[in-house]
């Protein structure tokens, strides 16, 4: 526990950063940037490596233990691995993850592993490559499935396993989630028929899966009640084919609930659009061009770039975090859900183009 621990005002704790390192895509997911045009951040706007490094030191000074690199597509930022060298070393950060969609993983993976990452999230929503391409716009299946290839040998095995730091705030109990994920968006009509397969494919990888509800999130313009498939849908689903699937009880502040097939394999579930877990939502996200929102839903950031770049002192920047938080009242997607038969996308095409941090790719999902 940290000597002085931040709250926000429904008592959450500062834990978990999402730090995105760009804006740019190798792929046009359908339910993430479905448009023919965006309007992308300035380069020179984008906090180099020692800016971002000076920020996470701040932050997990003030309680952040685990940082999880994002995008955008986070590989495709030049020379991620140094980065993450410069994140891994810092004392207090008891986990260093990276959510990508794998597309290049499979030629950065040993660097990264080297330069000290400790856990690795590949998004794959098909495993079938027209499917792919429908989603995606990019025929890239294979090269993701080298990605993942190259996660297991790093990531999955038994001995990285065995090696890996168990992170601090997750000491709460239940079983220690794999160091290799897949994460699966299921949308009614696109994939939902692929449950079982994912789950099958996951363990042959000796990854976990874990199942995303569908969300009405900044850019998914295509969001509609009717695409979500939820936690329940999917459990009937898995149920039908593998008999009783058990709940695994776990005292986490983790998003997926975790579930346990027969045959022991686990598998998670994020159902923040029919159950969201705002209540114990302890993560923050800061963009590649240094603004800090304390909600995916959240309209506007703090902007730590400005003050950050004019000279500001690490006590004032102390401040300004310590601030924010402590002020923080976001429960986006529990008012997400009040909104009931009324809710639609989240965010008008129009007010996306004018401030592209609204967007999910740009503020890190
Ligand atoms: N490009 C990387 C990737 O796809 O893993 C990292 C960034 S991406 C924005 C992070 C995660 O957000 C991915 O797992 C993606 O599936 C998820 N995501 C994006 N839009 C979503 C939506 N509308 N509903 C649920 N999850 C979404
Ligand atoms: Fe897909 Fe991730 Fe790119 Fe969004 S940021 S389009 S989810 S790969
Ligand atoms: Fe946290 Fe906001 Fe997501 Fe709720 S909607 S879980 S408060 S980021």
């Amino acid at each position: 526990m940290h000597e002085l621990m931040l709250v926000d005002t429904l008592a959450r704790p500062l834990r978990n950063l999402r730090l995105s390192v760009t804006d740019r895509c190798n792929l046009r997911c359908e339910y993430c940037m479905p448009e023919d045009e965006y309007v992308w951040l300035p380069r020179e706007d984008m906090l180099h490596f020692e800016e971002i490094s000076t920020l996470a030191d701040l932050f997990i000074t003030l309680g952040i233990d685990k940082i999880r690199l994002t995008g955008g597509e986070p590989l495709m930022r030049r020379d991620l691995p140094s980065l993450v060298q410069m994140l891994a070393v810092k004392p207090g950060l008891s986990d260093l993850a990276l959510t990508t969609n794998g597309v290049l993983l499979a030629e950065q993976i040993d660097a990264l592993r080297a330069a000290g990452l400790g856990r690795v999230t590949i998004s794959l929503d098909t495993l079938r490559s027209d499917r792919f391409v429908r989603l995606t716009r990019f025929d890239r299946l294979d090269a993701v499935l080298e990605g993942m290839t190259a996660a297991s040998r790093a990531f999955g095995s038994a001995e990285a396993e065995s090696l890996r730091p168990r992170p601090r705030s997750s000491a709460g109990g239940g079983v220690v989630p794999r160091a290799f994920k897949i994460d699966s968006v299921i949308i009614r009509g696109v994939n939902d028929d692929e449950l079982v397969d994912l789950i099958e494919y996951g363990k042959s990888q000796n990854a976990e899966v874990r199942f995303i509800e569908y969300m009405d999130v900044g850019g998914a313009t295509r969001w509609s009640r009717a695409h979500v498939v939820s936690r329940q849908e999917m459990l009937d689903t898995l149920a039908r084919r593998y008999g009783a699937v058990e709940p695994v009880i776990e005292n986490s502040s983790a998003p997926a609930d975790r579930f346990a097939l027969p045959d022991g394999t686990l598998f998670g579930i994020i159902s923040s659009t029919t159950d969201p877990f705002c209540s114990s939502c302890d993560r923050s996200r800061l963009t590649a061009d240094g603004l800090w929102y304390l909600c995916l839903y959240a309209a506007r950031g703090i902007d730590l770039r400005r003050p950050l770049r004019g000279g500001a002192s690490r006590e004032e920047l102390t401040a300004l975090i310590t601030a924010g938080w402590r002020e923080r009242t976001d429960r986006g997607a529990e008012e997400r859900l009040a909104l009931g038969g009324e809710r639609r996308g989240f965010v008008p095409i129009e007010n996306l183009r004018k401030d592209p941090h609204l967007e999910m790719h740009t503020r890190g999902g």
